[in-house]
């Protein structure tokens, strides 16, 4: 029998992409959090509590001897959608195997994985599950694997869900771990669960595989953001549930009270967050029950910080493949749907809330509250070439009816056993491959980069831009938040680094952006000209003839309004070259 004081424990975080639940950096899962808190509830000392991510191992070769030395070994990860990731590396199946080959003492992996593993982490692909050589796999909830294999002196477990009184003590209780995650504590966001599982039953989904939803009440959420809060975590996201606007009603209507009670409980206990955004909104709920939709939509707009995107699982546009896999929400609904996002939450800070949705250039230079986002799935079972062309129209109607889209996301289908797709595999979207190449590009070229255009105006501030990596002379960075713009700014500036950008241009999926505000008696040559209307002989005559004592008095040449933007700030000694 193994003293759980005694026991030493290294967890390892190898990522985790599920329909409602992400945790690839900057996003931690609960997956650690509620592990860590499962270990301490069961008697093992937090100081006895190591975690790491798979990243973290490869940065640094010694941390290996963590998984080599404790007397239990945690995995966690598992990706059941596919993507790429600029924040971190999901972990490959081979060095999943060697976690459990180095680990000495007893090792469990637990996750998503459970659903299956991928030989890499794209789509059209089928997946099984692999045991990867651990000593157990949790096949219920990890967390409570965790609790009862400590309980047990390391001798096993019963697979089983855990309960609500369990979920809301570990998640406090495991708060403490976020700390040793490389990102804390400024460039790390916490992924919050309300509810799992779903009402319905999407063919190519896992999270129906949780059931029928069961929700945490708000003083559950609440107290763990309290402790998070406490652990020095700023930003976070309500994405761990299939639909916000379901949260805390009877599985399929809304409540806006819970809602209130959820976020008005957050912002009380985290009064200086930077950041609250939420995932999945699923857009049947707002053509069910319209009105009190349009309640919860404003009580999460009032509450949630601007940029918050609200992703719609239209998956596709053709009644055809609606019918044929179970899909809920036919294209005129999502439409519907999209149209009261846009009129609840589309405002900007500083305007009124009824004023919403607003562009063009009376609108303020923040970014709109709540938009809606947009996925679209293929090689689902009945797709042809009319799908990708119905797709489009539907696309095109947003743009043109005068609505926002934040973001438009394809994907192809991966297939995984106990999901109605794992009939069909991968095969559709491999016969579709070409096409799917060709559209993809037509929805960037002609309805992303004007949907950009109208949704971050040139002028429009983002706050706390972090900037990543550089790439042909340029800086890439997104703020923190659910799906972040992608902001490429002129130069190369230290990484790792926060700064203020305003946009001053568009691409399809990214936007250009200069340091905010730029001081035209400071700014380099590369930032002026990324300017549209500034050219390099513009920008060479704004250089020598410095210093300006205001905006104005500089001659730009240009038809884009810089106020808002550009200062004149006082020269600091050898600025002037
Ligand atoms: S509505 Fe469909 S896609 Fe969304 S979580 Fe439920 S089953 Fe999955």
């Amino acid at each position: 029998m193994t003293d759980p004081e005694t026991l030493s424990v290294t967890i390892v975080d190898g990522y985790v992409d599920e329909p409602a639940h992400f945790g690839v950096p900057p996003y931690i899962s609960t997956y650690p959090r509620y592990a860590a808190g499962a270990l301490v509830d069961a008697g093992v000392p937090r100081e006895q509590i190591t975690y790491h991510t798979i990243d973290g191992l490869r940065e640094e070769t010694n941390r290996w001897r963590d998984v080599d030395e404790a007397d239990l070994m945690i995995y966690l990860g598992g990706m059941t959608v596919p993507g790429k990731y600029v924040g971190g590396t999901p972990a490959e199946p081979d060095e999943v195997r060697k976690l459990a080959w180095t680990a000495n003492g007893t090792s469990l992996m637990g996750g998503p994985v459970k659903f299956g593993v991928g030989e890499e982490n794209a789509g059209a692909t089928e997946t099984e599950r692999q045991d990867l050589d651990f000593d157990f796999v949790a096949k219920g909830d990890v967390e409570a694997a965790v609790y009862d294999l400590v309980e047990s002196g390391l001798e096993g477990f019963n697979n089983r869900m855990r309960d609500i009184d369990e979920v809301s003590r570990w998640a406090q209780e495991g708060a403490f771990v976020v700390e040793q995650h490389p990102n804390h504590p400024d460039h790390l966001i916490a992924e919050l669960e309300t509810s799992r599982g779903c009402a319905y039953r999407c063919s190519f989904c896992t999270e129906p595989l949780y059931g029928n939803p069961e929700f945490r009440p708000p003083p559950s959420v609440v107290g763990e953001v309290d402790a998070l809060s406490d652990r020095g975590v700023t930003h976070f996201r309500i994405g761990r549930q299939a639909d916000i606007l379901a949260y805390g009603g009877d599985g399929e209507a809304p409540n806006p009270d819970a809602l209130r009670q959820l976020y008005g409980g957050i912002r009380d206990v985290a009064p200086d967050l930077e950041t609250l955004h939420l995932d999945n909104m699923n857009p049947i709920t707002i053509v069910e029950w319209p009105e009190k939709s349009r309640e919860g939509i404003r009580i999460i707009a009032e509450h949630n910080t601007p940029g918050d995107t609200a992703a719609f699982g239209l998956e596709s546009a053709d009644p055809v493949v609606q019918e044929e896999n179970n899909l809920n929400v036919s294209a005129e609904e999502c439409f519907e749907a999209v149209r009261i996002v846009n009129e609840e939450g589309g405002w900007r800070p500083g305007e009124d809330h009824a004023d919403g949705p607003t562009f063009g250039d009376d609108a303020p230079r923040r970014l709109p509250k709540l938009l809606p986002g947009i996925n679209l799935l293929h090689g689902l079972k009945g797709e042809r070439e009319e799908t990708y062309e119905r797709n489009l129209d539907f696309l095109n109607r947003v743009y043109d009816e005068g609505y926002m889209l934040r973001r438009i996301n394809i994907r192809q289908v991966m297939s995984f056993a106990g999901t109605e797709m794992s009939e069909t595999g991968a095969e559709i979207a491999r016969e579709h491959k070409k096409l799917f190449k060709r559209y993809k590009r037509q929805v960037r070229e002609e309805i992303d980069n004007p949907m950009l255009a109208r949704v971050a105006p040139p002028g429009t501030v983002l706050p706390n831009v972090h900037l990543e990596y550089h790439q042909d002379g340029t800086t890439f960075g997104r703020q923190l938040g659910t799906y972040p713009l992608l902001v490429g700014i002129p130069g190369e500036r230290e990484l790792g680094r926060t700064i203020d950008v305003a946009v001053v241009d568009h691409g399809y999926r990214s936007v250009t952006g200069v340091p905010y505000p730029l001081d035209l008696n400071a700014a380099s040559m590369d930032e002026l000209t990324a300017i549209p209307g500034i050219g390099s002989s513009t920008a060479g005559d704004i250089v020598v003839n410095r210093p300006y004592d205001s905006v104005a008095d500089a001659d730009l040449g240009t038809a884009v309004d810089l106020e808002g933007v550009a200062t004149a700030g006082a020269l600091e000694p050898g600025g002037a070259d």
